[in-house]
């Protein structure tokens, strides 16, 4: 099987006691059940301990649950208490893996980093992606139609030459973006991919754009679940929307390599395209240091599945994410 990471996942290291946000506040993590049970019989001060936070949902899973605002396994010196007493592998997968993320399409692996993290944030947006490949033992016939992986790894590699295209300014991309994304929504109909003239878009985009209102979709994002204050005040406060800063393409790189071999489970590349051109637009509006205000969203949006499917499903029925207007926002 194949497996294709970014060279900086194999030097990420978690900062600790060093992290401005850190994966311990907020989230109710979600044990795994081969953990739990490990915890639910673990001798000593810390067993005691983990069996009085370790609860079980409705559904059956495990959760620890969140005291003033933290796991109750967080040290005032900023370390986990289960990996400083037992070492890193008694911690759950979600604690051992956050914030590496791994996409398994069956006969190859993707893996990354989830911005959600302000370490990986801060790796994002400092480096480039700079991908390797290697064979590893394993993998299993993929379920989904090859020629539609084929489509969309093609359509992803155009997609990111598009938004790295720096004759384009940053709103000029993302306009070509999201117009490519109907392109590549419509090859994965089985339509055939035709060429992609950036020019003659750009022209069409600006016969389409009419006002939008970014206000309108931060609104938006006001009504999905919002875990933390700072999240909410910057909905309620915005301080952006000044120039268009650089950065913001590396958000929609992102968005592009976390986001799009997913449409190969239901098929939707218009929503994604949506979600990651609202994403950037919303970022900047919201302003603030762009690399912090970024990891807020991944934290509050991407870890949400709610509020990812909510977005998607808004990409089709919410007025304020029609094309015209996400042109108009980009382009007037
Ligand atoms: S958010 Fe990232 S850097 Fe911070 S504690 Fe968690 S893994 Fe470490």
């Amino acid at each position: 099987m194949r497996i294709r990471y970014p060279k900086y996942y194999e030097t990420f290291r978690c900062i600790a006691s060093d992290c401005p946000d850190s994966c311990c506040k907020e989230w109710e993590v979600l044990v795994d059940e081969a953990a739990a049970e490990r915890y639910l019989t673990m001798e000593g001060a810390l067993g005691d301990d983990l069996r009085r936070y370790l609860y079980q949902d409705g559904e059956g899973d495990w959760y620890l649950r969140i005291t003033d605002g933290r796991c109750p396994m967080w040290q005032q010196d900023g370390l986990c208490r289960i990996q400083a007493q037992e070492g890193h592998e008694a911690l759950c997968q979600t604690c051992q893996d956050f914030p590496r993320l791994r996409h398994d399409y069956g006969d190859f692996v993707e893996l990354g980093l989830e911005m959600s993290c302000p370490e990986a944030a801060r790796i994002l947006f400092a480096e480039k992606a700079v991908w390797q490949e290697k064979e590893i033992p394993g993998g299993e016939a993929p379920e989904y139609d090859g020629q539609d992986m084929q489509i969309l790894l093609q359509t992803r590699a155009e997609m990111l030459r598009i938004l790295e295209d720096c004759r384009y300014s940053v709103p000029q991309a993302l306009a070509l973006a999201l117009l490519y994304g109907y392109r590549a929504q419509d090859a994965l109909d089985g339509a055939e991919l035709t060429e992609f003239d950036p020019e003659a878009e750009l022209a069409f985009a600006k016969t389409v754009a009419r006002k939008g209102n970014v206000a309108a979709l931060a609104a938006f994002y006001l009504e999905l679940e919002i875990l933390t204050e700072p999240w909410r005040q910057r909905l309620l406060h915005p301080q952006g929307a000044g120039q268009w800063d650089e950065k913001l393409r590396v958000l929609a790189r992102y968005g592009v390599e976390r986001y799009w071999l997913q449409a190969i489970s239901d098929f939707d590349l218009v929503g994604r395209v949506k979600m990651i051109v609202a994403s950037c637009l919303l970022v900047r509006h919201l302003g603030e240091d762009l690399v912090e205000t970024a990891q807020l969203y991944a934290k509050e949006i991407e870890n949400n599945i709610d509020n990812v499917e909510a977005i998607l499903e808004a990409a089709y029925t919410c007025p304020a994410f029609t094309d015209d207007k996400l042109l108009g926002m980009l382009l007037q």
